[in-house]
């Protein structure tokens, strides 16, 4: 007999023809787990997003790179991005084409430059200083360049990634320079690129950003396309009752911007998205299991395998994630109570969910952590010498399907000399 406390896992069949406790005795402690099917889904919603043609959902594999996630994504017709020469090896091996790929360049060297160029990838470059780089190396070349409007949101300051107090793009005040050099190294500016940040739940500052980004696309005549970003959010607390982000709406308005601007423009350029939690996030779950229960000066710690070596959101963003609970056997917690559940990290600020009420935990429960796939298992680390979870799918059929396995020992000293 299994009990469960799993509303929102059940609701999508989150683990077809397993269990998190079959899965955790299969593949072990701490786990991340994947649905193919609501990946899938996710996918699609952004694909259809609008009905003006030329647009292209590229995934922002920043947010899980896993090589099957990213075949998966392919599969379903999206185009991806790269933050780095690592992402670009990868998207290529998951069978992106270079056409399909832009690298979206921060502070990198030539040589990093160099590595897109010579495979054909075209890279969005970040300054006027780092266009100059880029014209010496590679003049007469195709190039992106990302711009920042000054507009920004997200759902932490760590992650505003537009406005007018962020590192990022080149501020249009500086379109001149800009102009001067693509003159001077007879560059043929494609696109230019924005991201104002990550997890808008309303779409309005979303569209705000995007019109601010045309009024400077309107300053450039050969434009093929204009990519506006990623940072769609979803619902971390479901189990309050969250609304889903308002795709229709979103894309009603967008249609209108996108059909205007081509009208001004005279041209239909495409538009491109940068989704990568929207897209990763609700597929993957967090399993660990409860090892002890404690209190400590009134406050009950339910201590876990679940340590911000494997999950770190909540220690580096605050963010929440909800909880399920699976027991094996057939006993039913008869209260609630508020606990902090922890995990086995040395630092007092290892708690992955503070002050929340749940059902009673038991020692030997797993735990569920919710919306783990995006930023989830690519933020994870050796820390304290843990070794990395092991990565499952549950395929379209309800299988469970191993798609990274666990760290080993070895893996701890493979770079020593
Ligand atoms: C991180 C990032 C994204 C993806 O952001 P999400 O919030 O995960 O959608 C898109 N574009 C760029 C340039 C990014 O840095």
């Amino acid at each position: 007999m299994l009990t469960t406390y799993n509303k929102v896992s059940d609701e999508t069949n989150f683990f077809g023809n397993t269990t998190p406790v079959e899965l955790i005795k299969e593949y072990g402690s701490p786990l991340y787990v994947y649905n193919e099917n609501v990946m899938r889904e996710r996918c699609r919603e952004l694909k259809n997003l609008i009905t003006y043609p030329n647009f292209s959902v590229n995934y922002s594999v920043k947010a899980n790179g896993n090589l099957t996630l990213l075949q998966i994504a392919r599969e379903e017709g999206l185009n991806a991005d790269a933050m780095s020469p690592g992402e670009i090896f990868v998207e290529l091996k998951a069978g992106f084409k270079p056409e399909q790929i832009l690298y979206i360049s921060n502070n990198v060297s030539k040589e990093e430059m160099q590595f897109a160029i010579d495979r054909d990838i075209l890279v969005s470059v970040d300054s006027v200083s780092q266009l100059e780089s880029y014209g010496q190396i590679n003049e007469g070349g195709r190039v992106c360049i990302r711009f920042n409007s000054g507009v920004g949101a997200g759902h932490h300051e760590k992650v505003i990634t537009g406005g007018k107090k962020t590192k990022f793009g080149v501020d249009p005040n500086f379109i001149p320079e800009v102009k001067e050099i693509i003159s001077k190294y007879k560059l043929n500016l494609v696109g230019i690129n924005q991201h104002i940040g990550s997890l808008f739940m309303e779409g309005d500052k979303y569209v705000e950003g995007v019109k601010s980004v045309l009024d400077i696309a309107e300053k450039f005549d050969n434009l093929e396309f204009v990519d506006l970003g990623g940072g769609f959010g979803i619902p971390y607390q479901k189990l309050a009752g969250q609304k889903r982000l308002d795709l229709q709406d979103l894309g009603k308005k967008l249609d209108k911007v996108f059909f205007d601007f081509a009208d001004k423009y005279g041209k239909q350029i495409t538009f491109k998205v940068e989704p990568g939690r929207y897209i990763a996030a609700e597929c993957g779950n967090l399993l660990g299991t409860v090892y002890s229960i404690k209190n400590n000066y009134g406050m009950k710690y339910v201590g876990t395998d679940l340590g911000f070596n494997v999950l770190k959101r909540p220690v580096m963003y605050d963010s929440h994630h909800d909880i399920e609970i699976f027991r094996e056997s057939n006993v039913p917690s008869t209260k609630s109570e508020t606990v902090n559940i922890v995990g086995n990290i040395c630092e007092s600020g290892d708690i992955i969910a503070k002050q929340r009420e749940l059902p009673e935990i038991f020692e030997g429960d797993i735990i569920n952590v919710l919306d783990a796939g995006a930023y989830g298992y690519c933020m994870a680390s050796n820390y304290n010498n843990r070794l990395r979870p092991a990565e499952v799918l549950i395929t379209s059929e309800g299988n469970a399907k191993l798609i990274r396995r666990r760290d080993t020992f070895e893996d701890l000293v493979r770079n020593f000399e």
